[in-house]
């Protein structure tokens, strides 16, 4: 690479595997995803699964399972951290012989006392720098049976600044940041590269890889703003020494969180945080990433686009510098519009899903039949969820309420009610037309309006008193099954 050309565009998702994939985390994704498309460069999946005792079973196949619903592809990856020990451990090893990290024997018990001293001092509690070399400074002798950690060696003064792509330049001075620990013996009874090389911590495993991996932009959450000047002080040290050289420090662009709709940070306490939540709530992947990438950036007054669209606007500029709300009444606007753009055919295999869900697989039908049943549902329903709800009226039994009967299904309209599931029984064609005739005749027998009946019909058929068109509603039926459902009146 010469001076001239800047390095192609390459981003990265680095979800720890402590859960599901969480809607902030999403969020992020589709922001480095969307930018690395936009500029026709690379986007990674890296998994930062050092943390052991907080990995969740199957949390990694959750969340790829979650990217690719999203349509979030990945150009590399997972790559899992877990993998990457023996490199961690190389580039430490030459930081401590370019003296940017040292070997600190501290046991838990000093590094209390040191903190309990400096807080009856009344000063903030930090690393005091015992084990830090200097010139001419003498150390202590490492106590036997301890296993050291590694530390890094940030520069004592001076400031650390970057200008943050969503949130603009960004200060911290050094003296803030104490000798931040990067690398760990293994727990006691590890085994295999763990036992060999120890494990490294989040700040020094991200720059590691972020600079392997050639990564240009970072965009994550700004619960992270003060893990940035570790990461940016690791990085050059690493940056000025073989393990990197010519390495070039990613930009960083840190996004607000997400606010639930009370004001408070989105959590688990407070309803569903992962993608695969809204997913099986009937969510469609395109209106979840629509509302995701606006809850955070925009694109004008544009509310309702796509993924190529989003490709084509999205440059990294008019991210939100303030947080956003989680607005579930909004993304149920959004999932409706992409539920009435969505394919008949398409939504007919994700009803036939969820009615399997609820153990109404058999009964459901073929997909042709549902299909057609959702086109003439779609238009009212907000999520799958719900249009299952239309559906499932078809074929499971339905409870119509006392008060509905009590309103439609009159003394005045019991009569043509009978008329009419005599005229339905006696049709030579069950199709809509010929259920519209045999309405009328019955009307006309017994000099009633449409608004008189339809509901009648709607309630003890249904289940309810609003349907789309009656005639079109009754074909979907079986004959059999309106005519007992009639029968009630
Ligand atoms: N594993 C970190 C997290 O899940 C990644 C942070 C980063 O993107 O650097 O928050």
């Amino acid at each position: 690479m010469t001076a001239m050309t800047k390095p192609a565009v390459r981003t990265r998702i680095a979800p720890s595997p402590t859960g599901f994939l969480h809607l902030g985390t999403a969020r992020t994704a589709l922001y480095s995803w969307a930018f690395a498309r936009h500029h026709g460069g690379q986007f990674v999946l890296r998994i930062e699964d050092t943390d052991v005792e907080r990995e969740t079973e199957g949390a990694v196949q959750q969340i790829i399972e979650a990217m690719q619903w999203l349509g979030l592809d990945y150009d590399e990856g997972p790559i899992h951290q877990m993998q990457r020990l023996a490199r961690y451990h190389e580039v430490a090893e030459q930081m401590i012989a370019a003296g940017t990290a040292y070997r600190c024997w501290c046991t838990p018990a000093e590094l209390e006392a040191m903190r309990e001293a400096q807080r009856a001092r009344g000063e903030k509690t930090r690393y005091d720098g015992r084990w830090r070399p200097a010139p001419g400074k003498v150390l202590p002798v490492p106590p036997a049976g301890v296993r050291p950690v590694v530390r890094f060696a940030n520069p004592p003064s001076g400031v650390v600044t970057w200008n943050d792509l969503v949130k603009g330049p960004i200060s911290i001075a050094n003296d803030e940041i104490d000798d931040l620990v990067i690398l760990r013996p293994a727990p006691e009874g590890a085994s295999g590269d763990a036992a060999a090389f120890g494990i490294p911590t989040y700040n020094f495993a991200v720059v590691v890889d972020d600079m392997d991996m050639r990564i240009t932009h970072v965009y994550r959450g700004d619960e992270h703003i003060n893990n940035t000047p570790w990461q940016i002080n690791i990085f050059r040290a690493i940056a000025g020494a073989s393990a990197g050289a010519n390495a070039v420090l990613p930009q960083y662009g840190h996004c607000p969180i997400i606010l639930g709709d009370d004001g408070l940070k989105l959590s688990k306490r407070r309803g569903a945080v992962s993608v695969t939540a809204y997913r099986d709530s009937g969510y469609l992947p395109e209106a979840m990433l629509n509302y995701l990438a606006r809850l955070g950036w925009s694109h004008g007054d544009d509310e309702l686009f796509g993924r190529e669209q989003m490709v084509q606007w999205f440059d990294g500029s008019h991210l939100a510098k303030s947080p956003a709300q989680w607005d579930p009444a909004k993304l149920a606007w959004v999932n409706a519009h992409y539920i009435k753009q969505a394919g008949d055919a398409r939504l007919a295999a994700l009803v036939r899903d969820e009615l399997a869900r609820r153990g109404h697989g058999e009964a459901a039908g073929d997909l042709e039949h549902l299909a057609r049943a959702a086109a003439l549902f779609k238009d009212r329903c907000s999520t799958v969820v719900e249009l299952a709800d239309w559906v499932s009226m078809l074929f499971m039994p339905v409870r119509p309420a006392a008060a509905d009967l009590a309103t439609h299904v009159t003394e005045a309209v019991r009569p043509a009610l009978h008329t009419l599931r005599e005229r339905l029984a006696e049709l030579p064609a069950w199709d809509k037309a010929s259920i519209a005739d045999a309405m009328k005749v019955t009307l006309a027998a017994h000099k009633l309006k449409m608004p008189q009946l339809a509901p009648a019909v709607r309630v003890l058929v249904c289940g309810r008193a609003q349907t789309p068109s009656i005639d079109a509603v009754l074909a979907l039926f079986s004959r059999h099954t309106v005519l007992s459902r009639l029968a009630a009146a």
